[in-house]
């Protein structure tokens, strides 16, 4: 089952930090290396830190060496949404949050699972339940 989460910008930028709301509102990117779950390696969910939607089990992640926190599937691929992304003269698949439409990174077909996808994540799109696996 997927919540639709629709609020307003002023609802976003009340609710996020500003670095939340740059990548999950704005389709911004982190800077390699700097977020809080590039290593982590905590066994747990990681919801969507906009809506709180379960994207990512600890148990796909995968050091990338890219500087982002990387998965090699969705927890459920219905609570993701994929898109052409264009931007910046690439061609890339970014993933979002299906639930509340915040931007989540990029999908590439260079990963080490099954699939051989890398699901590249922004950290700060992101919170680490670990009450939950
Ligand atoms: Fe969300």
């Amino acid at each position: 089952m997927t919540t639709q989460v629709n609020k307003t910008e002023q609802e976003w930028r009340q609710e996020l930090s500003p670095e939340q709301y740059a990548v999950l509102r704005g389709k911004g990117t982190e800077r390699p290396f700097t977020g809080r779950f590039v290593d982590t390696k905590d066994n747990g969910v990681y919801r969507c830190a906009g809506c709180g939607a379960e994207l990512f089990s600890s148990d796909t992640k995968f050091d990338s060496g890219s500087g982002w926190p990387s998965f090699t599937e969705p927890k459920n691929t219905e609570n993701v949404e994929l898109h052409e992304d264009r931007s910046h003269g690439m061609v890339r698949t970014e993933v979002t949050c299906k639930s509340c439409g915040g931007h989540l990174g990029h999908v590439f077909d260079d990963g080490p699972g099954p699939q051989g996808q890398r699901y590249c994540i922004n950290s700060c799109s992101l919170d680490l339940d670990t009450s939950a696996n």
